[in-house]
């Protein structure tokens, strides 16, 4: 099959304020160019959302990689999963903190072992062990963080409640990154990485890095990414959910809304997704006042902020 390649993007999804746009626009569009650059010469998809997301956990304007959320002691803990749809081979890592591209870990996992998801000291053992440097955790780690995760505490010190966890359209940044693609020869992949929310427990694990919920591919159904509130995507297994239905006949563009539509009604959640069928159909939506997005056909790539009245229309 020689079929013309797509590539999607997201930089997360919650009310992005103005200062940020540009910075989160111009991420989508350098990550869309590094996924891109290999699409075209006929790299398989599995490159493409690895590279495409190893672009924007480089970048510190999204929460992945260095400048992530920290957790309540101060670290970054980053998961990361990747997911070859053409021969349902996946890796994962969870609660790494030594390592700085984990997307690239969890590649590792995908091409390495016969496992499919390691988590903390295990993980980064895994990933020296094949030649990964470990690095420190403070070099994840910027001040914009240490401020932004002292402002949290101080807030919960007061009792104010945390947005978060609210059910209500997140002001706190969603800023997980991920990408999903269909190569040239009809394959699909995806891939989601993230340093979870802020002030998070340390060892606690969200959606993006687990297998059907922030992050799901199947040549026979479809790829998708999430971003968003963790827990209620994880207790819908809300990637899968969407893939599902795309196998039993939804189309993509009807299935990402109905999936966001799910999950704020029977859960209350809030987030974003980006979800690809194999024959190049996509959908992407979110319940949030905003979320960065990025698409690349043979035609060209699209970026922006906000879907409702300029989404993407295959
Ligand atoms: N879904 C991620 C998590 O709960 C957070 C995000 O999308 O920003 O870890």
């Amino acid at each position: 099959m020689n079929r013309s390649p797509i590539l999607l993007v997201h930089g997360g999804a919650w009310d992005i304020p103005a200062d940020l746009l540009e910075a989160h626009e111009q991420g989508v569009f350098d990550a869309l160019q590094e996924g891109w650059r290999l699409l075209e010469r006929g790299a398989s998809a599995v490159d493409a959302v690895e590279a495409a997301v190893t672009a924007m956990e480089n970048d510190p304007a999204f929460d992945a990689g260095r400048g992530s959320f920290l957790t309540r002691d101060g670290r970054v803990q980053l998961d990361a999963l990747i997911m070859d749809g053409a021969a349902m081979r996946a890796g994962g890592v969870a609660c790494v903190e030594r390592i700085r591209n984990p997307i690239q870990a969890a590649r590792l996992v995908l091409d390495k072992s016969h496992h499919v998801y390691f988590v903390g000291p295990g993980a980064e053992a895994f990933a020296e062990s094949h030649g990964m440097t470990l690095i420190d955790n403070s070099e994840l780690v910027l001040d914009r963080e240490r401020e932004r995760l002292a402002e949290a505490q101080k807030r919960e010190r007061a009792g104010v409640p945390d947005v978060t966890f609210s059910g209500s359209p997140s002001q706190e940044s969603h800023d997980t990154v991920g990408a999903v693609a269909l190569d040239s020869d009809g394959h699909l992949a995806a891939a989601t990485s993230t340093g979870g929310t802020l002030n998070k427990a340390p060892g606690r694990v969200g959606d993006s890095s687990l297998i059907g919920c922030g992050c799901y591919a199947d040549n026979s159904s479809a790829a998708v990414s999430l971003t968003g509130w963790g827990e209620p995507i994880m207790k819908l297994v809300l990637g899968k959910w969407a893939t599902d239905r795309v196998l039993s006949g939804g189309s993509p563009e009807q299935v990402a809304p109905d999936a966001i539509t799910y999950l704020h009604r029977r859960l209350g959640g809030h987030g974003g997704i980006i979800l690809l069928a194999p024959d190049g159909r996509y959908g992407l939506a979110h319940n949030t006042p905003r979320m960065a997005w990025g698409v690349h056909t043979a035609e060209g790539p699209r970026v922006g902020t906000i879907l409702r009245d300029d989404a993407p229309q295959p």
